[in-house]
């Protein structure tokens, strides 16, 4: 299938411009009707008994995690499903084994969602070391190679910025991991939805992403992980190899290997199943081809963008080392006020604020955050250009 012929597939009134992709991605028709043919047709638990409907939903599910994990190339890893990235990134810093004096590498461009759960760990006596990029958002590797100890257990990094779009050297950051034993977290929630990610290539221990980012339903996210060197921090049903409440093990009980290890009780059955047609979703268009399609409006944005007096553009300002994920401020208005007039004027639907990164506002010095445009495979060079037409008529009244 042709991007350009995907568009019917997105149900969203035509008269509306969805450039909010980085919040959560709108969904095609197909992944609506793959959950509801599931609730509908073979609605059943998963992993439990042995009549047909359990059969067919447990096979399913399973599928779903081969079709996810054969997507980021991790076929030799463990899938596991969870809520979303924030979730994923929860399960390792809970799951792992912290002890006093272990060091914690993260940037002050991360997303609450991963930076919160690593300093949480201070608490724990973990020390967490905060890496600065130049104003454009691009680390330098040596910075990593500086700051990476062998005391530091965990590198935990975003791929792409969901503030600058820029996107980060994973893996010579994780040849520097390798060398010290630290293991590599990567936050992909913007990068596995618009170029292709290997995460065993890339180098990684542990990838996380979310499935409401790239066409799936909201409450799926996936952790990737190399080893299953995590303990899960939930146990119960369907976590379970033999429970021996007398037996000779502390606990009374083995679990199993592999994700189920990792998702206590009854999953969300229908969002892996929607989470899978995505990702095939996704693949019958070509992930080269949607970032191809991505880098040409973001092209077209930067430079036209580049020519409007009043207007800032933060991060690189070409589409070397970045991804349509656009943050812009207008001088003398508020983020709030020239999203409210994109929508009111044009009904095209930005982010404003602080982006869930407010560490990286207050780096930046951008008080009131900015305004972000973020794009996916169903945005236009049309649209883009109703975007440019709007904001640069803002700038000029402003
Ligand atoms: N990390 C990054 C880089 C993100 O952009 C987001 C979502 N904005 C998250 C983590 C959190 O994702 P979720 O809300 O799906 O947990």
């Amino acid at each position: 299938m042709k991007i350009e012929d995907c568009l019917a597939d997105f149900q969203i009134p035509q008269h509306l411009h969805y450039m909010d992709s980085a919040a959560t991605s709108l969904i095609p028709e197909p992944v609506i009707n793959s959950m509801n043919e599931y609730d509908r047709q073979y609605r059943a638990n998963v992993g439990r008994g042995m009549h047909r409907l359990t059969r067919v939903a447990t096979q399913k599910y399973q599928d779903a995690h081969d079709i996810v994990s054969n997507f980021i190339g991790g076929m030799e890893g463990t899938t596991v499903f969870t809520r979303n990235t924030t979730e994923a990134i929860n399960m390792v810093a809970a799951g792992l084994d912290w002890r006093p004096g272990d060091r914690i590498v993260t940037t002050v461009m991360e997303h609450h969602s991963n930076l919160l759960p690593w300093l949480r760990l201070r608490q724990k006596g973990v020390k967490v070391n905060i890496l600065h990029p130049g104003l454009q958002g691009i680390f330098e590797v040596e910075a990593f190679d500086r700051a990476i100890t062998a005391d530091t257990k965990l590198v935990a990094i975003s791929h792409v910025s969901n503030v600058l779009g820029t996107v980060q050297p994973i893996r010579e950051i994780a040849a520097i991991c390798k060398e010290h034993g630290a293991y590599l977290l990567v936050d992909g929630a913007q990068s596995v939805p618009h170029f292709s990610v290997d995460a065993q290539d890339m180098g990684c221990d542990f990838l996380c992403f979310s499935g409401h980012k790239m066409l799936g339903p909201t409450g799926t996210g996936v952790l990737w992980m190399k080893n299953e060197v995590i303990s899960p921090f939930m146990v119960g049903g369907g976590t379970i190899e033999d429970v021996d409440i007398e037996g000779d093990t502390a606990e009374g009980y083995t679990l199993t290997a592999g994700y189920k290890r990792y998702e206590a009780g009854t999953p969300h059955i229908s969002g892996a199943i929607g989470l899978a047609q995505a990702v095939k979703y996704l693949e019958s268009l070509g992930i080269d081809a949607i970032f191809r399609h991505e880098e040409k409006l973001t092209r077209r944005l930067l430079s036209g963008l580049a020519g409007i007096d009043n207007v800032t553009v933060y991060g690189p300002q070409d589409t070397k080392n970045r991804i349509g994920v656009v943050s812009f401020t207008i001088d003398r208005i508020h983020p709030h006020e020239v999203a409210y007039l994109l929508d009111e004027r044009a009904a095209i639907l930005v982010r404003s604020g602080d982006h869930c990164c407010i560490p990286l506002m207050k780096y930046l010095g951008l008080e009131n955050g900015t305004v972000r445009a973020s794009l996916y495979l169903y945005n236009t060079l049309e649209e883009i250009d109703l975007l440019i037409e709007i904001i640069e008529e803002i700038a000029r009244t402003a």
